[in-house]
């Protein structure tokens, strides 16, 4: 029997296809819980969440239990670009996501396979080629181009991005 409960609302999940898998989703809040692996399976990647940079955060959204195994699950981004937050176990490495936080990873994956990396400083209000021979040695971060352009930065004129 499976008695896995929301980790936001308690409420009991129940099992929800998605694509070719089954999920845990919660009919209240419409929360999601991924066994390990799944969500590499829904996106085609060899990570649930990229550990190069999906870096550990100390954030009070990771102080619930997981649903799977009840430790307490660490808040963590799921990929370098810092959109999208996830709750994630240490113990037992399955993933929470908020409602509409799938949705969001699947556009992130999307983009990241269709639109160009560009390179960006801290300071800087341009955005670069990641080989563009202006950027410093340090404190660059590697964004989509069209986050680039929320951030309101523009194209560096030497390297033409
Ligand atoms: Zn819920
Ligand atoms: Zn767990
Ligand atoms: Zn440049």
């Amino acid at each position: 029997m499976d008695h896995r409960r929301c980790p936001r609302d308690n409420f009991p999940l129940t099992p929800t296809r998605f694509l070719n898998l089954l999920m845990d989703a919660c009919p209240q809040c419409d929360g999601t819980w991924l066994d390990r692996g799944e969500l590499a399976q829904i996106l085609g990647t060899r990570y649930d969440v990229d550990p190069r940079h999906g870096l550990q955060e100390d954030d009070p959204r990771g102080q619930v239990a997981c649903p799977g195994c009840g430790t307490r699950m660490v808040a963590r981004w799921f990929s370098p670009h810092k959109r999208v937050k996830v709750d994630r176990c240490p113990a037992c490495f399955g993933v929470w996501l908020d409602s509409h936080e799938l949705q969001e990873i699947l556009k992130e994956s999307y983009q990241e396979k269709h639109e160009p990396q560009v390179a960006v400083t801290g300071k800087g209000k341009r955005y670069h080629r990641p080989d563009c021979r202006l950027l410093p040695e340090s404190g660059v971060e590697t964004i989509l181009a069209s986050q680039a352009l929320e951030r309101g930065l523009t194209a560096c004129r030497t390297c033409q991005p």
